[in-house]
């Protein structure tokens, strides 16, 4: 709703009433925050001109330090100096546990974990909050007041659980999120690419631990997500171990102590990044001078490179297009800086890369335009967002299968409904239990989570109408709801699961359902054979049950000994013979099928004895 601005009389309004709003781009290893000043994108800076937030916080007992100072405590104190949170938003304790290397002490809550520091028990959701709580406090402390929103970006794969960890931090550091959006989108925004020409565009990220590679399509003035792909353990610290390893073999280095690890690798960071601009760049250690050629360095990190160049080129197959389809390729992260990576980037697409803006702040820009425009200082219009959703979105129905309702890759926001019945008679309630993943069976997707939908009126099998609706909005977020249509009674949940999967397990199931497609359509049959035996099994129990009468004792004894032998074979491997039982049920028992409904049809008419028309 728009406010009124009133004003006293005699005195004049301003011209334009300016909301303030930012755009975050909460990095794994640097954080940014970016706003629209004067028709102007611009980066906001800290107190010493600096944009880049090292996304690193110190857990100290007194003291909550963030950013470069925290960096500090890392050798004294590694358990409480937290890096990369990003890597632990919406996952689970086993997840956490088992990325490598940690010096941290996490603890399991339930599937949940914690960080023990020395400040208690931290989530990863509260370290990420203290630093979207700095960003802000900065990015008020220069607009000079609230804000009135902020939209902040997240890796195109992040899934429900890891964008609602997003929402959940910016919620306690009191920042009213208007929306996420995905990294590669900002930076395509803030290029301006949403008022050129539609088509495709490559957003290739290369960070400070991720690589990220993003096929986008802009059309009919919507960017919509094609493909993602990317390595989440490959960024700029690899290259920096280059150098690394290279300076330990030249100096013939043996027996580090864990502080030297730690100032080898940090020299060699900033000699890496001395080296794009210089040819060559040295440090001393132990007073030997290490010296490293641009040419040297260059040749040593072709091989990463290449591995990124493949993944390129796979996330291009995977969006179903061509690399000479890509109209602008957008250069994203620090690494970028690095001119080989932009040659080699360059000649697989054959065109210059978009490099203009500085690509460690290009993505924080773009999320300050759409900002902007969300704060309500723009037309709403200029921009429209959406994303795809990145697995299926699905219900376990009789015999642990997934009836998909919302596809892979569909367009968000997306309401989508579907029509449900009941299985038995007299079904008061019934289960929802939400899925997601492209596979058949419920066993082989991920529960998101389920609820009850009770007070379902008696009805006959089949006949109620259960109306179960999917929303998921604009951030990805899912809602789902059931109503039984002939009674109106209502029931919903908001998904909001406990843990996410990390992209890797997110390729793997995409993977999966390729590789046990055939299979998996198999199993799907068999399930489904297996609920229409069971389905007439308890047809025929409850008609005899009523009408058993009606039978002479061979009839009965037939149609018992197909019923028994069904039975037998219901919960076997073989869709073939179960298949085979139950149409052969079907047949022993249609005389009796026939009896029962034509006994009903006479029994409505005048009410005469059945036997009279039974033969
Ligand atoms: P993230 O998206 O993971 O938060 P950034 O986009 O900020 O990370 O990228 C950080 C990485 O960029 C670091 O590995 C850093 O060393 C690297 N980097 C920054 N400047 C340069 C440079 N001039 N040359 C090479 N690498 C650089
Ligand atoms: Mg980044």
């Amino acid at each position: 709703m728009a406010l009124l601005q009133i004003s006293e009389p005699g005195q004049s309004t301003a011209p334009h009433h300016h909301n303030l709003a930012c755009g975050i781009d909460l990095g794994t290893t640097n954080s940014l925050v970016a706003s629209v000043i004067s028709g102007e994108t611009q980066l906001i800076l800290d107190k010493n001109n600096e944009a880049m937030l090292p996304s690193v916080v110190h857990c100290g007992q007194s003291k909550l330090t963030i950013g470069k100072k925290a960096i500090k405590f890392a050798l004294s104190d590694p358990t409480n100096t937290i890096f990369s949170i990003k890597r632990f938003m919406g996952i689970s304790y086993s997840e956490a546990d088992n990325i490598e290397n940690l010096p941290y002490n996490l603890i399991d809550s339930g599937g949940n974990f914690s960080f023990q520091t020395s400040r208690g028990k931290l989530s990863a959701i509260e370290i990420s909050a203290s630093i979207l709580s700095e960003l802000k406090k900065r990015a008020e402390d220069t607009l000079g007041g609230d804000l009135v929103g902020a939209v902040i970006t997240v890796p195109a794969y992040f899934n429900d659980a890891q964008r609602q960890s997003t929402k959940d931090a910016a919620k306690i550091s009191g920042i009213n999120v208007l929306r996420l959006i995905n990294e590669p989108t900002a930076a395509a925004i803030a290029y301006g690419l949403e008022s050129g020409e539609e088509g495709i565009h490559a957003i290739y990220d290369l960070g400070g631990g991720t690589f990220d590679i993003s096929i986008l399509s802009f059309n009919k003035g919507v960017f919509e997500v094609l493909s993602t792909g990317g390595d989440s353990n490959l960024g700029g610290d690899d290259f920096d171990k280059l150098i690394f390893d290279d300076c330990i073999k030249s100096l013939n280095i043996t027996n580090l102590s864990a502080t030297q690890i730690q100032t080898i690798r940090q020299l060699a960071k900033i000699a890496k990044e001395e080296l794009t601009t210089k040819n060559s760049a040295d440090f001393l250690v132990n007073g030997d001078t290490y010296s490293i050629s641009k040419t040297h360095f260059e040749s040593l990190s072709e091989e990463l490179i290449s591995k990124t160049l493949l993944l390129t080129k796979r996330a291009i197959r995977d969006a179903g297009v061509d690399l000479s389809d890509v109209k602008e390729v957008i250069m994203v992260g620090g690494s970028t800086r690095m001119s080989l990576v932009r040659d080699r980037v360059s000649k697989i697409f054959n065109k210059p890369v978009l490099c203009s803006i500085n690509p460690d702040e290009v993505v924080a820009k773009g999320a300050a335009i759409q900002a902007n425009i969300l704060a309500g200082n723009k037309s709403k219009d200029d921009v429209l967002l959406l994303d795809v959703l990145p697995l299926s979105l699905g219900l376990e129905t009789m015999g642990g299968l997934v009836e998909k309702v919302i596809h892979r890759n569909t367009t968000i926001p997306i309401t989508r409904a579907q029509e449900f019945t009941t299985y038995k008679d007299s079904q008061t309630g019934m289960s929802i239990h939400v899925f997601q993943g492209e596979r058949e069976l419920t066993k082989d997707c991920r529960s998101l989570g389920r609820f009850e939908l009770k007070g379902i009126p008696p009805m006959a099998a089949g006949r109620a109408r259960i109306l179960i609706e999917f929303q998921v909005d604009a951030d990805g977020l899912l809602s789902v709801s059931a109503k039984e249509e002939t009674s109106g009674v209502k029931s919903e949940i908001v998904i909001k699961p406990s843990y996410g999967l990390s992209d890797s397990d997110l390729e793997k199931m995409l993977k999966d359902s390729v590789v046990f497609a055939q299979e998996d359509i198999l199993l799907r049959q068999l399930q489904e054979q297996r609920v229409d035996a069971n389905r007439t099994i308890e047809a025929i129990d409850s008609a005899l049950e009523a009408d058993k009468g009606l039978l002479d004792e061979n009839m009965l004894n037939n149609i018992i000994s197909s019923r028994d032998e069904l039975a037998k074979v219901v919960e076997s491997d073989d869709s073939v013979l179960i298949k085979d039982a139950t149409l052969n049920l079907e047949k022993v028992s249609s005389k009796f099928v026939e009896m029962r409904m034509n006994k009903s049809i006479m029994s409505a008419m005048q009410g005469r004895s059945i036997d009279e028309f039974n033969e």
